[in-house]
């Protein structure tokens, strides 16, 4: 037996890499019998000689449309200017990736648009939440670097809104990956398109990414109102510290996570977000 991963999947057969090398693979009959369907991202085994996947190793994780397992890295990637950040949003990106247990990094694309002073004040919402926040130009190939090394030796895949440049930015990491990016061809007068196969991309660089412009997914509503808390990193560490157990940090008095906004430790961006989305979960259930 031979241990690869699935890099894509088309029409009931599996493109797994093992050894360096790709073999097409069907799926052993007994997974659609336990409807376990095989993911791009699973870790899996199989027999080279029968061309079967006979094994799916447990998954540390994954995400829906597209499909995909064993993500080691989520980067949510915005843009400084054009469209200017929309931190609800990116919170709800965070939100939903920390809900399936996926380890999350923020990118700030063209840098070239913005000023010192202003990505400082973007990076400071940011503070004490221990994501990792490094900002990029792929216009001006800036922060390229940085952006190769969080992406080396792990499965990343992108998240964020489309305008943002992930296209651009991919493209400069790797030319020969020829991403549709939101510029119109001039021949064919056509946008991007969205009827490509999905798959999982090795870099020369190192690392592997889901050749997607990212997940649109933001479910925050499945999530129950008393563990959206454990969802935003610093308020997180602060549970156990407010006067009341099971103080939801929303109008309870003596809650430690108000006092840390006023204090300034957690931006009022983040407890701003924090009390939007649980609202909104709040009200979702009393329909
Ligand atoms: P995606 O939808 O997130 O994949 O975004 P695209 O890669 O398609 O980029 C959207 C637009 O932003 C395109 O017109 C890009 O040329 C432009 N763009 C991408 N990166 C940068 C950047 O770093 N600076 C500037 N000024 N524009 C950029
Ligand atoms: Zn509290």
């Amino acid at each position: 037996m031979t241990n690869g991963i699935i890099m894509k999947g088309i029409g009931g057969f599996y493109y797994v890499k093992a050894n360096g090398q790709t073999y097409e693979c069907k799926a052993r009959g007994i997974f659609r019998k336990e409807k376990i369907i095989p993911i791009i991202g699973d870790k899996v085994e199989i027999d080279i000689d029968l061309g079967v996947i006979t094994k799916i190793h447990k998954r540390t994780n994954s995400l829906a449309r597209p499909a995909v397992a064993n993500i080691d890295n989520a980067i949510i990637v915005f843009a400084y200017k054009k469209p200017d950040p929309n931190f609800n949003l990116l919170d709800r990106f965070l939100v939903m990736i920390e809900k399936e247990d996926i380890h999350a990094s923020i990118c700030f694309n063209k840098m070239d648009m913005s000023d010192e002073v202003e990505m400082a004040e973007i990076k400071a919402i940011y503070r004490n939440t221990g994501y990792e926040i490094i900002s990029a130009s792929a216009k001006e190939k800036k922060g390229l670097d940085d952006f190769k090394a969080i992406l080396k030796d792990r499965i990343s895949v992108f998240a964020g809104p489309s305008g943002v440049g992930k296209s651009t930015l991919l493209n400069e990491i790797q030319p020969g990956l020829a991403l549709q990016t939101g510029e119109i061809s001039a021949k064919t007068k056509r946008g991007k398109h969205t009827t490509r196969h999905v798959e999982l991309i090795e870099l020369e660089s190192g690392g592997m990414v889901l050749d997607t412009p990212g997940f649109t997914n933001l479910d925050v509503l499945e999530i129950e109102k008393e563990d959206l808390q454990h969802y935003f990193p610093e308020i997180d560490d602060l549970v156990g510290t407010c006067r009341f157990n099971g103080c939801n940090h929303m109008k309870e008095p003596g809650c430690a996570v108000k006092e840390k906004v006023e204090e300034g430790y957690i931006s009022k961006e983040r407890y701003e977000s924090y009390k939007q989305i649980y609202l909104e979960i709040e009200n979702k259930r009393r329909y």
